[in-house]
């Protein structure tokens, strides 16, 4: 059996979340094993339901494992691998997915294999049905860098693998196999397994689309001037139903919160289109926005890297560019009113 972590806020799977349990089926179907699917968390339930796993089980963690509480959660997957005999356990490359694997490697004393991007359980020199070492492609240095690996059954059962946004799943989707049997998991968490544990979730204010779900993130670092310039970015982020974004100067200058910043230690996003505006393009803030379909550039460099990096790059100053496109997509909408 291969076990699936199902990711999800209050409900609604992550696009990871969703990506993996897909990884997880054809890994499933390449391996002929059945797919099982652990979700914890409030609103599990739903989040199974929205997912609509190609699983023929979807265990549902018992409450009183906290809105997330990685070690408790831990335990869940341990438990139904262990009762299971998972083949191996697929979770997302995000921050909670590595958090909580690697609590169940400790716990199993297994190694973990994180951020994959792709993954060959049935390597031409290994034996049939993948018994043999796993061939994977791993993220390293935030995405930076490409790692060849091997994941070796010698060193046990199951195998722990979390996968990157994107990765390349090891065979075709997998068909759906009817509606999974639902099943309780998990024990009671005791003090140590909630010595960790998030109380609360508070949403900011006045908060719009968020840069995880935005089809079109318009973005500013710091050619953007200063606090007063992103209004720009907010008046075009708000004629294309988008959400803006910053670069971390931005942040580090107090010019935007937190929570706007993309890159390595900020945001990981993937919208349609990701307007870079004043930004040098550091490679600690494509690996935040390289998951993007298009990417927009405007510089007044043309040696800056990003200009190098984008589909489509205009070369000049973001504070006569964005007036000039904000007032085309308005005559634009007029006209067609
Ligand atoms: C461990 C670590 C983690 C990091 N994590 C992140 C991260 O998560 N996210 C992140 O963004 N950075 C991160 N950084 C910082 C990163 O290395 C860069 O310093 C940062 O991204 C640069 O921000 P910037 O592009 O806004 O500024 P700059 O590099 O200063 O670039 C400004 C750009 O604006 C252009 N410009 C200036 N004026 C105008 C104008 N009027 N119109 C148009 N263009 C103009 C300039 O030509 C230049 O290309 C991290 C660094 C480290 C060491």
């Amino acid at each position: 059996m291969i076990l699936a972590f199902l990711e999800h806020d209050a409900g609604t799977p992550t696009q990871l979340g969703a990506e993996t349990i897909g990884f997880a089926g054809a890994l499933a179907d390449r391996l002929d094993q059945a797919l099982e699917v652990v979700a914890v968390g409030p609103e599990a339930e739903k989040a199974a339901a929205a997912a609509a796993p190609p699983a023929e089980v979807v265990h549902l963690g018992l409450g009183g494992l906290g809105t997330y509480a990685p070690r408790a959660w831990a335990h869940v997957l341990a438990d139904v691998a262990g009762a299971g005999g998972a083949v191996a356990v697929v979770a997302p490359g995000s921050e909670r997915g590595n958090e909580v694997m690697a609590h169940l490697a400790a716990m199993t004393d297994l190694p973990l294999a994180t951020n994959c991007v792709a993954l060959d359980p049935v390597a031409e020199a290994g034996p049939a049905g993948g018994d043999g070492p796993w061939r994977l492609t791993r993220n390293r240095w935030a995405g930076s860098l490409l790692e060849d690996a091997e994941l070796d059954p010698g060193q046990g059962r199951p195998r722990l693998l979390t996968v990157a946004l994107g990765a390349r799943p090891p065979g075709a989707g997998r068909q759906p196999v009817g509606a999974p049997a639902i099943r309780p998991a998990g024990t009671v968490a005791d003090d140590t397994d909630l010595a960790v544990a998030v109380g609360d979730v508070v949403q900011p204010e006045g908060s719009g689309v968020s840069l995880t779900d935005a089809r079109v993130i318009v973005s500013g670092g710091r050619g953007v001037g200063g606090e007063d310039g992103f209004a720009l970015l907010e008046q075009l982020a708000s004629l294309l139903g988008g959400a803006v974004g910053c670069s971390r100067v931005v942040t580090s200058e107090g010019w935007r919160p937190h929570r706007d910043q993309v890159g390595q230690t900020g945001t990981r996003v993937s919208p349609e289109l990701y307007i870079a505006c004043g930004i040098s393009g550091a490679i600690q803030h494509m690996v935040g926005c390289k998951g993007a379909k298009r990417i927009l550039a405007i510089n007044t460099d043309p040696d800056a890297p990003i200009m190098g990096k984008a589909d489509y790059a205009v070369l000049g100053d973001l504070h006569d560019v964005l007036p000039a496109i904000v007032a085309e997509l308005r005559r634009a909408r007029g006209a067609a009113d």
